[in-house]
């Protein structure tokens, strides 16, 4: 049997975060009451005209020059007709022959090195309604509230080979798209949708084989599925000396299969034609210049800094950066504490370590994310330092954090009002010592025999006495002491 090779190219839609939509003032917020963002240019009523939403210009640029573009500085708006309940004007507003951007790359992670994925082209244009379908005899209704809402659409050159390097060129995209604040990444809610083109051909062909594409999958998980059943089903067919059409595919996630959906259509089947509405877009290489100079830190850049910089393992670094709030978190909680005298690296590993931990749980708990993060980076960093000082113990700290939390009052407030403020005092803790020698002769005999280990329970025994406000460094150093006198 011959072994084939996997090619997939991808096409993205990824929802602009503008204010209002690409062709009028209705506003972009998800989940409102059907129809209730309207206007009569998204509703396509005659006679209506559209202008262009400048946000929307701004961002696709912005996006360009992150994915390394070129930015077409003379680019137009087409109509692509068909009809579709959805899609009121009986045409999308698209771009067809001039993109705004072109020619792009990006980087991603493949096996131990890296990899470039070629971007063809990324245009802009409006997104449809939504037919909502419901069940019994109410029918089917109309929700035109999503109907112009800008979108990028990125289109990849046919340069992955495996659905793994799908979903790392996806998450690239996302990491980069949400770094812009361009668009949210929600893919969920619908923001990020990809639509995978895949074909198999005999290992050392040139030729490319009959393409199928997947339509609107909205998580890594489905297009990771998708992706590999469609491998199965074309190698089935292939083997069995059957053909492979070119058409469009749905994937069920309930029977975790694809199915058809529609042959697919060519270009030449939408009738593009310039929009007579809109006049061709001009950008200046001024404005181009100026956005450039504005461009924020990516993902892969804040990754760099935080492992070169600030000391962190490569793995943490990884974690903080999938969320960007996170990582900006930990990064002004670290400026903090270096304010304060302490190391850089120690606070930073501080930092990221009580922000992914016990920060992170609270904030799961309460099923909010860092950008609603009720303690403030200077609270966390004014936290960190009395721990690193020795003002808190380990356990106590974790008392204060969730504290912090719940009231968001100051570490110092809360150790102050309960009296939480680490033993180190030698007589102090002296007195305890003794008494925890006192109430375990056993383990004290065990220890004076050899059995090292049982240090570990007699300090345990001593942080309870205390209420977990012993010094655990000086109960150990004072503790050892004792026994061997
Ligand atoms: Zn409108």
């Amino acid at each position: 049997m011959a072994t084939y090779e996997t090619v997939i190219g991808l096409e993205v839609h990824a929802q602009l975060k503008t204010q209002s939509k690409m062709f009028c003032t209705c506003g972009t917020v998800f989940g409102l009451p059907a129809n209730t963002q309207t206007c009569p240019i998204c509703l396509g009523m005659p006679g209506t005209l559209p202008v262009v939403n400048r946000d929307a210009i701004e961002m696709a640029i912005r996006a360009g020059l992150a994915l390394h573009c070129t930015i077409n500085t003379k680019n137009r708006f087409a109509r692509k007709n068909y009809f579709y309940p959805d899609l009121p004007k009986g045409y999308q507003i698209s771009q067809y022959e001039l993109p705004i951007c072109e020619n792009g790359r990006v980087e991603i992670a493949a096996g131990n090195g890296t990899k470039t994925i070629r971007i063809k082209r990324a245009h802009l244009e409006e997104d449809a309604g939504k037919n909502v379908h419901q069940t019994g005899t109410s029918g089917s209704r109309v929700d035109l509230n999503r109907a112009g809402t800008p979108l990028l659409e990125i289109v990849t050159e046919p340069d992955m080979r495996s659905a793994d390097e799908v979903v790392a060129y996806l998450k690239m995209l996302r990491d980069i798209l949400v770094y812009l604040d361009v668009c949210d990444g929600n893919m969920e809610e619908g923001s990020l949708r990809c639509e995978p083109n895949l074909s198999l051909r005999t290992v050392g062909a040139k030729e490319f084989g009959t393409k199928v594409e997947m339509k609107n999958i909205n998580s890594f998980k489905f297009v990771k599925d998708a992706i590999e059943y469609e491998v199965k089903r074309q190698t089935k067919v292939l083997n069995e000396g059957g053909k492979i059409y070119q058409e469009t595919r749905l994937w069920d996630t309930n029977k975790g299969e694809t199915a058809v959906m529609r042959s697919k259509e060519e270009a030449h089947d939408y009738r593009y034609f310039p929009d007579p509405d809109l006049v061709p877009l001009e950008i200046s290489e001024a404005w181009i210049g100026e956005l450039r100079n504005r461009q924020p830190k990516l993902a892969t850049e804040m990754h760099k800094q935080l492992t070169e910089e600030y000391g962190l393992t490569t793995l943490s670094a990884g974690v903080l950066v999938a969320d960007k709030a996170a990582a900006e978190y930990v990064m002004a909680a670290t400026a903090w504490v270096v304010q304060a005298g302490l190391p850089k690296v120690d606070g930073a590993r501080e930092a990221a370590n009580w922000t992914m931990g016990d920060l992170r749980a609270l904030l799961n708990e309460k099923g909010i994310g860092f950008t609603e993060n009720p303690i403030k980076p200077d609270q966390l960093g004014a936290f960190l330092v009395k721990k690193y000082k020795g003002e808190i113990s380990g356990p106590i700290a974790k008392t204060v954090l969730a504290e912090m939390f719940s009231t968001g009052r100051s570490a110092d407030e809360i150790v102050k009002a309960k009296g939480l403020t680490q033993v180190s005092d030698e007589g102090a803790l002296k007195k305890i010592i003794e008494e925890a020698i006192a109430k375990n002769p056993q383990q004290v005999a065990q220890y004076k025999g050899g059995k090292e280990a049982v240090l570990g329970f007699l300090v345990g025994q001593v942080m309870k006495a205390s209420g977990g406000k012993a010094n655990p460094g000086k109960v150990n150093e004072l503790l050892k002491g004792k026994l061997t006198s």
